[in-house]
């Protein structure tokens, strides 16, 4: 499994290009966009080909899927910085590459929250399918699980099992929710640290030391920090995550590129 960050800014976009929440996962048989914040289907396009089941000259005759093309999304939550660019890939399919049927994975009730924006019609860009806590999904090569976590609006986290491999997302999550609900010993815990120590009063997300502390119980490999809130010195966030983590963690920065 390769990961590719494409935003990990936490809430709202930060300066200098820095794009909300969205990750780009490929396999061996998958490539699965994990929430698609503002900023992330820009940064996307710089890593893969968006051309799949386009039509040809005539119209009407789909030409097959590239190798490198996306295979689905995954949208963890309706909160905009994890979701915004779903607006612009329904544009890009709909009048772009007459694209149809693309999966969508998201919570019950995201479809039609979002639809609103579009007079409730997709244009026939995507196969919205609803997932809820401890769903089960396969896309491509990948087996795909689902649990709620402690965030607002219906949210969930995602373990993608591949390849041998497991990552597991945890979306937008409070401290009441940690990454043990998909058992322990995750290659790659890539868990939202919105906050920092002096800052855990939130309750629906987590410090880069509550994350450290979650992930070091649930027994994960490595652990990557994301979602930071604009501002926060990532340096601190990091020494902090590690100290409660227990080993030197990973930090999320636009672009890059993690072995799993
Ligand atoms: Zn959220």
């Amino acid at each position: 499994m390769e990961l590719t960050v494409l935003g990990c800014s936490g809430s709202y976009g930060a300066p200098a290009g820095g794009a909300c929440s969205g990750y780009l996962l490929r396999t061996s048989g998958a490539a699965l966009w994990l929430d698609c914040g503002n900023g992330t289907l820009a940064n996307l396009q710089r890593h893969i080909t968006l051309g799949g089941s386009r039509r040809d000259d005539q119209g009407d005759t789909p030409c097959p899927p590239g190798v490198d093309d996306l295979t689905a999304l995954v949208i963890t939550h309706w909160h905009p910085d994890h979701c915004a660019d779903v607006y612009g890939l329904q544009v890009l399919f709909n009048y772009g590459l007459g694209r149809t049927g693309f999966p969508v994975y998201a919570p019950e009730g995201t479809e039609a929250r979002l639809a609103t924006l579009v007079d409730g019609d997709w244009g026939g860009a995507f196969a919205w399918a609803a997932v809820g806590d401890g769903d089960a999904v396969t896309v491509g090569d990948c087996a795909l699980r689902f649990s709620r976590t402690a965030h607002p609006p219906p949210t969930m986290a995602v373990e993608v099992s591949a390849d041998g491999k497991r990552l597991v997302y945890t979306a937008d999550t409070g401290p009441d929710w940690s990454a043990e609900a998909f058992g322990p010993g995750a290659d790659l815990v890539l868990s939202e640290a919105t906050f920092q120590r002096d800052n855990e009063s939130s309750g629906i997300h987590l410090s880069a030391r509550q994350a450290g502390a979650a992930a070091r119980a649930a027994g994960a490999r490595r652990l990557m920090l994301t979602h930071l809130w604009p501002g926060l010195d990532p340096t601190a966030s990091v020494v902090e995550g590690s100290e409660a983590f227990g080993r030197e963690v990973l930090l999320a920065a636009p672009h890059q590129r993690t072995r799993i």
